[in-house]
């Protein structure tokens, strides 16, 4: 694929370790590129042992507490969401909130967009990350979605739609209630609009889509391929942008709010499966995005897709896992390899021996 190239180099450095003796150590680090943006990320194969002090475990004592105390003051438990969360106005959501299943939405308090909406997603006040169904997801995918397409009918200017979900603090939930934010936006956000615009150069350059090239190479390559849930591909990134990155892209739309019933459902199986694995490797707080743009986008190769990173996880004291390396530089840190990542992942989507 002429388009498509998995730039990586690697630089080897030498120092003396304390820990052995002084003994000369040599390490090798390897620097990969994003194929569409060129982000940079870094792995170094002896920053696994270094793992416990990045991410020590969980503290199920901490979240227990946390879980306890936050549940007695939360507005979206029980019938306090009725009297506590905003309402959109009848000309827009004629019942002021949409509730579908178990999620409900309604308007942010804090907006920091043109439409800014908040998805409660469960009954339950806390989820472990084993207990987020593709129900729970899909119910709170569709109120999003019917949200969506009451503002395209109102407003011309809303093209682009980020549908996210932060879960503790560590991911920057202030609630730990299960939630969505959604933004629509006539402006895409920053690195939304990177997408976008490096899906735009690249069509221009190659003449044809990236997405649609980027699904051919990788299942051609396989190894970072991981399964297909209906019409969306579920990959590990090359030149990840967080704790183990999955993506998914859809193979044709590139809008949030022309999606089908099925498409939500196939994308809220994906989501439920990669938390329930990011629980399995012992993580408990995450983000996820879906990024949407309505047309003309998809002339440019633009498609609907879904970012999900784990985060750091939560014990006293807990250490941030942005630094200088991504919130300053833009780059991140590889800890488990991609491809490493995929393979196991594959079992989860598709069972053993596939
Ligand atoms: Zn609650």
């Amino acid at each position: 694929m002429p388009g498509i190239r998995f730039d990586s180099s690697e630089s080897e450095l030498v120092f003396l370790n304390p820990f052995n003796n002084f003994a000369e150590e040599t390490h090798t680090v390897t620097v990969r590129r994003d194929p569409l943006l060129g982000d940079i990320s870094v792995y170094n194969f002896r920053l696994r042992d270094k793992v416990e002090f990045f991410f020590g475990d969980c503290d199920v004592e901490l979240i227990e507490r946390l879980v306890e105390e936050s549940a007695r003051n939360c507005i979206f438990c029980g019938d306090t969401i009725e009297r506590s969360t905003p309402r959109y106005p009848q000309r827009l959501v004629p019942e002021g909130r949409i509730k579908i299943g178990e999620a409900i939405l309604f308007p942010n308090l804090f907006p920091v967009g043109k439409y800014h909406s908040v998805i409660r997603l469960s009954k339950a006040h806390f989820l472990n990350l084993t207990e987020f169904s593709p129900q729970i997801i899909g119910d709170g995918l569709r109120a999003a979605q019917q949200f969506v397409n009451a503002v395209y009918r109102q407003d011309h200017s809303a093209s682009f739609v980020a549908v996210n979900a932060n879960y503790l603090f560590p991911a920057g939930a202030t609630l730990v209630h299960p939630h969505l934010q959604m933004l629509i936006t006539p402006i895409a956000y920053s690195y939304h609009e990177r997408i976008i615009q490096a899906c735009r150069a690249y069509y221009q350059e190659n003449g044809s889509g990236y997405y649609s090239d980027l699904l051919e190479e990788e299942k051609d390559l396989g190894s970072r391929y991981i399964a297909q849930t209906g019409k969306w591909h579920w990959l590990t990134a090359f030149s990840p942008m967080g704790n183990n990155e999955v993506f998914a892209v859809h193979e044709e739309e590139n809008d949030f709010g022309a999606l089908s019933e099925i498409d939500l459902t196939d994308i809220a199986i994906g989501v439920s499966k990669v938390l329930a694995f990011y629980g399995r490797l012992g993580h408990m707080s995450f983000n996820y995005s879906i990024l949407s743009a309505r047309d003309p986008f998809s002339e440019e190769g633009f498609h609907c897709l879904l970012k999900m990173i784990s985060r750091q996880n939560l014990y006293p004291n807990y250490r941030n896992d942005d630094y200088f390396l991504q919130k300053l530089l833009h780059s991140e840190l590889i800890i488990n390899l991609p491809e490493d990542l995929a393979i196991k992942l594959r079992e989860l989507f598709l069972g053993p021996n596939n």
